[in-house]
């Protein structure tokens, strides 16, 4: 299903949960919402699923008018299927019978479905892993086979979109890791547009198509994970998504230098405009480097973390401030040393791939 928002905002009497919101979510698309807590990510999920009506604006789901500030069709009349964060099953329900459920009651699923009930059950239960647990009860269940059981029963009917709110940040960080990998498998294999809200940043560069980040009720950027970490086009999203250090300097067109030690030059072209105004070069941890005294800022390890296969430095340079590095384990330096600060891979567009699972959720 195609959902498009326009120019929808909401207001809580004083409060401004969400202004001026123009977004596309394609068919079949998967689409997370980031940003932290506050910035309006739920209040827009509540809008596309009816539970709230816009004070400004509307959203189309292919093509009908679904909210307005006049009308808003119920979510029981919208073609949607919902998990949240907290697993809400029926108690009293075996997990089949929590999936067959939705399968009898929801309005738009499919005949040939509901013809087959138990096959679809079935398929459900073995998409979502959950083959050997048709006949247990919820309270049998660990937290993520019941998230697993959630999603199933979302599922079951088939619904053009799927609204996630937070639905893995309940869960342990090993559970939370295979939980997105079948979320994304389902995905593949489903064509449901997929609307996934979390304040998580690995989650979102690791699952999504698409990336809204919001702040403050509006849209900071939208892009491809690529896009969002690779190039921030604002301070907040440079911060918030790549955890960049904000150097700050001078701009000289395409160069930039940093007033840490104005005799350096870095190269910037990828850098958004909106950024170099700020007199703002963004370096994300891994594209410093540590090296001996020489070529480069000069500074002195101030803390030391190691974490496997990186090592996380902070180190405090000339203005006084401290930047964050994550560098390989070929060269350990100790709080205390004496280094030199240089960036080896300036320019992130030639960059090919992410390398998702060294960020980590704040
Ligand atoms: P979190 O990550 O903490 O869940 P969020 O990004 O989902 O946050 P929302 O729940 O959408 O944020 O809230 C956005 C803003 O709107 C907040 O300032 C919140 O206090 C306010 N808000 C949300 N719902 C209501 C309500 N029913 N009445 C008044 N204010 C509300």
């Amino acid at each position: 299903m195609s959902t498009i928002i326009t120019g929808v905002s909401k207001h809580f009497g004083q409060t401004t949960a969400l202004s001026n919101i123009d977004l596309a979510i394609d068919t079949g698309s998967f689409t997370a919402i980031l940003g932290p807590s506050g910035c309006g990510k739920t209040t827009l999920l509540r809008l596309l699923a009816g539970f709230e009506k816009p004070s400004t604006g509307a959203i189309t789901m292919n093509g009908q008018t679904v909210a307005s500030q006049k009308k808003a069709i119920p979510p029981e009349k919208r073609n949607i299927g919902m998990v949240f964060q907290s697993f809400a099953l029926w108690p009293h329900l075996k997990v089949k019978e929590q999936i067959r459920f939705p399968l009898k009651h929801h309005p738009f699923t499919p005949m040939e479905i509901k013809k087959k009930e138990k096959e679809r059950v079935l398929k459900m239960l073995k998409m979502t892993g959950l083959d050997k647990f048709g006949n247990r009860m919820p309270n049998e269940l660990s937290g993520g086979q019941k998230q697993r059981v959630a999603i199933a029963r979302a599922l079951a009917p088939q619904p053009a979109l799927l609204l996630m709110d937070e639905p893995l940040s309940s869960l342990d960080a090993e559970l939370r890791m295979d939980l997105r990998k079948e979320i994304q498998t389902i995905h593949r294999k489903m064509n449901t547009s997929v609307v996934y809200v979390t304040h998580d940043q690995g989650e979102a560069l690791a699952m999504a198509d698409q990336i809204v980040v919001m702040k403050d009720g509006k849209i900071e950027q939208i892009g491809t994970p690529e896009e969002i970490y690779m190039n921030p086009k604002t301070l907040f999203t440079a911060t918030f998504v790549g955890k960049a250090n904000l150097m700050r300097g001078t701009w000289f067109g395409d160069h930039f230098s940093p007033h840490a030690d104005p005799s350096v030059i870095w190269e910037g072209n990828w850098v958004s405009p909106e950024i170099k105004e700020q007199g703002f070069f963004p370096v994300r941890p891994e594209q410093f480097q540590l090296k001996k005294p020489g070529d480069g800022i000069a500074g002195k390890v101030k803390n030391v973390m190691f974490q496997g296969k990186e090592i996380h430095y902070s180190v405090e340079i000339r203005d006084g401030s401290h930047i964050n590095i994550h560098s390989g384990n070929e060269i350990r330096f100790e709080p205390g040393d004496h280094v030199a600060v240089i960036i080896h891979n300036p320019c992130p567009t030639g960059e090919k791939k992410l390398n998702v699972p060294s960020i980590h959720a704040h």
